[in-house]
């Protein structure tokens, strides 16, 4: 069933069906789901205008982990990161849309939450780096790499959203 597009007011866009679209991989970490702010963080996107093309809540595994974090498996912090990981459901999502990866990161703001802004995800919700209750991914490499490793290609939708002419020129 495809619906009718119920408003012929509807801008027509142009520049939207030639711009280059970003998707980045956001995962709310173990104490995000723990602490109730799951809603909030995908309110956030959802509001943003971001679209939502994969979700899912699921257990990490050392495995995932390990290729998740590969620059940091070296690091001193490295097996506490990967226990605190571990210690309860993750939600994985993929957004959709403009410039999708820089602004993800800035929508988190930086890793360190006492430096991270009020407004920014980090900054409003959490106060340590080992308690930062959210990932994004920092480049387009990396975030197509990351949505390969925690989304099986099928479970990556695409669709037309109805607000796109809305939010795009
Ligand atoms: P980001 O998540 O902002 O991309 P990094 O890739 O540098 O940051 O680090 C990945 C995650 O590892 C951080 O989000 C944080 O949870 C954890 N981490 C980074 N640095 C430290 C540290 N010094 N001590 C403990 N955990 C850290």
């Amino acid at each position: 069933f495809v619906p009718k597009t119920p408003f012929v007011s509807s801008p027509r866009s142009v520049n939207s069906l030639s711009m280059a679209m970003e998707r980045t991989y956001i995962m709310i970490k173990p104490d995000g789901v723990q602490r109730g702010i799951v809603g909030n963080i995908i309110s956030r996107f959802e509001t943003k205008g971001y679209k939502l093309v994969a979700m899912k809540t699921r257990m990490a595994t050392k495995e995932l982990l390990e290729k998740h974090y590969a620059d940091l498996t070296s690091k001193p912090f490295f097996p506490k990161l990967r226990d605190y990981m571990l210690s309860g459901p993750v939600v994985s999502m993929v957004w959709e849309g403009k410039e999708a990866v820089s602004t993800g990161r800035k929508m988190l703001g930086a890793t360190n939450p006492l430096e991270s802004a009020p407004g920014t995800i980090r900054g409003d919700f959490c106060i340590e780096v080992g308690r930062n209750i959210c990932h994004g991914s920092d480049s387009v490499e990396n975030a197509n790499k990351e949505i390969a490793l925690w989304f099986d290609e099928s479970e990556v939708l695409d669709w037309e959203s109805h607000s796109q002419s809305w939010l795009y020129e």
